[in-house]
């Protein structure tokens, strides 16, 4: 009976957890991660708004000239308004990252339903627009996912450096983004350290680190586009609307 209670438990997880993962972090179906065709490259934040760290990242991406991208979580934007006001403000796209840090595999679908619409009134009470990208804590979809958030575009990454931990400075930061970067790259950066598994100064190292790759990357020739332009120079082919 416990055998057979256990199996049955088994399957439904690897149901609800295990496909969409392969599915979507290892084929990067039903999702966006890269455009290998585009010398472009897009920059983007997430956990924030931080109170300390987030208008730090905009004063560097404002000192460069470069508009990114900041999945933010609907519990921080309600607490911060006028972070989010200008990221709105000073170009920056805005998408949700859930209302607050849980992953999609522990929450029922119904429930990431209502948290995405409620973060996405409350960006959109501050800055007057409605949020269509989305990117799940950890990257981590369940089955379902693909089915009733179709109205917002799911978008991971190509490139990570880690940037949660504090361990190797920012060194290491700009280590592996120099090393690793390649055209077309999606890069996720942090600009809070108050998550789960997170230290806490560590978006420190990634401001640091944000600094000196910006100025490389462009000497490299790369354009730091935001992520909805790099989407729309894969599919504008495909006459696919963008939001
Ligand atoms: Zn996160």
């Amino acid at each position: 009976m416990y055998e057979k209670l256990f199996y049955f438990i088994l399957i439904l997880f690897i149901f609800y957890t295990l496909i969409p993962f392969l599915y979507s972090r290892v084929l990067g179906m039903g999702v966006f991660k890269n455009n290998r065709k585009s010398n472009n490259i897009a920059f983007t934040f997430d956990d924030g708004p931080h109170p300390v760290y987030t208008a730090e990242v905009l004063d560097v991406l404002r000192d460069h000239h470069i508009k990114a991208a900041f999945f933010v979580l609907g519990s921080s934007a309600e607490k911060y308004p006028e972070l989010i006001l200008r990221i709105h403000n000073e170009g920056h796209l805005i998408g949700i990252h859930n209302y607050v840090h849980h992953s999609n595999w522990i929450m029922a679908p119904w429930k990431i339903r209502k948290d995405l619409d409620r973060s996405a009134a409350i960006i959109e009470g501050i800055t007057g627009k409605k949020p269509h990208y989305y990117r799940p804590p950890w990257g981590l979809l369940n089955i379902f996912d693909f089915f009733i958030l179709k109205d917002y575009k799911i978008i991971l990454w190509s490139l990570m450096a880690g940037d949660w931990r504090s361990r190797g400075g920012s060194e290491r930061v700009r280590n592996v983004l120099l090393t690793k970067v390649k055209q077309g790259d999606i890069i996720l950066l942090h600009d809070s350290g108050d998550t789960l598994g997170a230290d806490e100064e560590a978006p420190q190292n990634t401001i640091s680190a944000l600094k000196d790759v910006l100025k490389e990357v462009s000497l490299r020739g790369y354009t730091c586009v935001r992520i909805d332009e790099l989407f729309y120079s894969q599919h504008q082919n495909n006459n696919i609307k963008l939001q």
